[in-house]
């Protein structure tokens, strides 16, 4: 079986004492190990990256950029084979991969342009002959701990602006395909990345523990559940880090009495059902407001009945399969509870068998209607095919309940009033908003940022808030007399 195990310093290192197994969810079949780093070696690998960190941050922001230049004309080149690799090991069809290689390559883009976004402030004449400006610097060694739902793209939300602004960077990437990360850490190496700005360390808890703790780790950025992103955010920030912590979802359609409703029902299929559900940025509830609920669930039911699903690596398909056999039985159990606590099951997904893959983790598009706000299916986030509507009866009714809810990272509106979009995006309590877009997943140059319980911390990702975030702002006043300036003051300096 392959054995993956870690990039630390420019080079694959040896097993690890401990190890966990990679699945094909396709296939229910083990296909790699993977090495769980003890501390010893999360340590060895900090010691590396803090090596690294005086002499890449001292390289000009000019020649930082040409190297991800070139990182970004080697992945525009091999996008396909990154893409293989993310479908065998997290299941997602291979379109779908290469869309999320894509969202990536586009951050890489954005922090090409780094010597833009670094540059400071100044302000002539502070006071009479004296000159003051404020410069970014970049803060040390960074850690990313990533989720198994983007193995590509939520790494390249954190490590290109990370190393562009000068820090050098260690990925804990999710033990469950950590295939793309290793990818990625030899390809930069191609590119001329030095050794030891770029690390890959695989693990569990036990790796994570110490990225939280160490002295020598600045700042840590996170994305994955939100007990595990609150339990990040408290442990670094307690450790004197700066910490962005991404959690989980709910993300809601609201559709108004007025949309056009087979943009509407396109727009939710593709949003709940893409990627089996497993995106923080799906669409898992349905707000139906007035009398456009009888006929979009109508619709909806068409759809997810004739959803293709199959392994990822053919061609053509809309979803492939769950992460793994007991994110299956947790996501088939909300079914189950769902139609125990009474909600109308309109389309069942839990059937579903496909030819050539009876071992793999699949379950089919589930709809429930007449949901309501106190069933766990509508308060939790499944991460599966399962699409709630929620009836309701007018717009205020919609926006109560998305602002009640404890996560806000997407949602969206569909309608063709400017003055309810508009309305919805002013009101609505959520970091992220559509307005008859489906998945308002924003472009590398904003920035990418739930609220509630879905983001501790302060900074949202990528884009300018990115580079605030691996950055320190230092400011400086100056004063080159010529003669003589006087003896000692003892009142609080103003300027003159
Ligand atoms: P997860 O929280 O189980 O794991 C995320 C990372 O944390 C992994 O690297 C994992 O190894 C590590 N981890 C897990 N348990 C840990 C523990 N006890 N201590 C320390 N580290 C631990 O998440 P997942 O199942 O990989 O990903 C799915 C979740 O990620 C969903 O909740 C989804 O909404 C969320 N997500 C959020 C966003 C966002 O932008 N808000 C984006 C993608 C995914």
């Amino acid at each position: 079986m392959t054995q993956i195990t870690h990039f630390i310093n420019g080079t694959l290192s040896s097993a690890s004492a401990r190890s966990a197994q990679v699945y094909n969810p396709a296939l229910g079949k083990a296909v790699a190990e993977v090495s769980l780093a003890s501390v010893a070696e999360v340590e060895a690998a900090i010691a590396h990256a803090q090596a690294a960190f005086p002499a890449w941050s001292a390289m000009s922001p000019l020649n930082r950029s040409r190297i991800l230049f070139k990182f970004k004309m080697l992945l525009d080149e091999r996008i396909d084979d990154l893409a293989r690799a993310i479908t065998i090991e997290h299941g997602k069809v291979f379109e779908d991969a290469k869309g999320e290689i894509i969202r990536g390559i586009e951050v890489v883009e954005f922090a090409c342009g780094i010597p833009q976004m670094l540059k400071g402030e100044i302000t002539e004449q502070v006071g009479t002959g004296v000159d003051a400006w404020s410069l970014s610097q970049s803060l040390g060694v960074v850690a990313g701990i990533t989720p198994f739902n983007f193995p590509a793209m939520v790494p390249m939300w954190m490590w290109p602006v990370a190393i562009a602004c000068g820090n050098t960077f260690i990925l804990k990437p999710s033990e469950k395909n950590p295939t793309a990360s290793m990818m990625i850490g030899e390809w930069l190496k191609e590119c001329g990345l030095p050794d030891g700005v770029f690390n890959v360390v695989n693990g569990d808890k036990e790796a994570v523990d110490v990225l939280l703790t160490h002295k020598d780790i600045q700042a840590v950025s996170f994305v994955g559940s939100t007990p595990i992103a609150e339990y990040i955010y408290s442990t670094a920030s307690n450790h004197g880090k700066r910490v962005q912590a991404l959690g989980g979802a709910k993300n809601h359609m609201v559709v108004m009495p007025d949309a056009d409703i087979s943009a509407a029902v396109n727009a939710l299929t593709g949003a709940a059902f893409g990627s089996a559900g497993e995106r923080c940025m799906a669409i898992s509830v349905a707000v139906a407001v007035g009398d456009i609920a009888d006929e979009l669930v109508a619709k909806l039911k068409e759809k997810a009945e004739n959803l293709k699903i199959g392994n990822g690596e053919n061609l053509g398909l809309d979803m492939g399969p769950l992460i793994s056999k007991e994110h299956h039985a947790k996501v088939k159990g909300y079914i189950d509870a769902g139609v125990k606590e009474g909600a109308t099951l309109v389309v069942d997904g839990r059937e579903l068998s496909v030819t050539g893959c009876e071992n793999g983790y699949f379950l089919g598009g589930t709809l429930f209607d007449h949901v309501t706000t106190d069933m766990t299916i509508y308060t939790d986030e499944i991460f599966g095919p399962v699409l709630c509507v929620v009836r309701v009866d007018d717009y205020a009714a919609a926006a109560k309940m998305i602002n009640d809810h404890e996560y806000g990272n997407g949602t969206s509106i569909f309608t063709r009033s400017g003055a309810a979009a508009r309305k919805f995006s002013h009101d609505i309590q959520v970091g992220m908003v559509g307005i008859n877009v489906p998945i308002p997943v924003p472009m590398a140059f904003h920035s990418f940022g739930g609220w509630k319980r879905s983001l501790f911390g302060a900074n949202h990702m990528h884009g300018p808030e990115g580079v605030r975030f691996y950055t320190k702002r230092k400011a400086v006043t100056a004063r080159w007399p010529e003669g003589d300036i006087g003896g000692a003051e003892f009142v609080m300096p103003t300027m003159k």
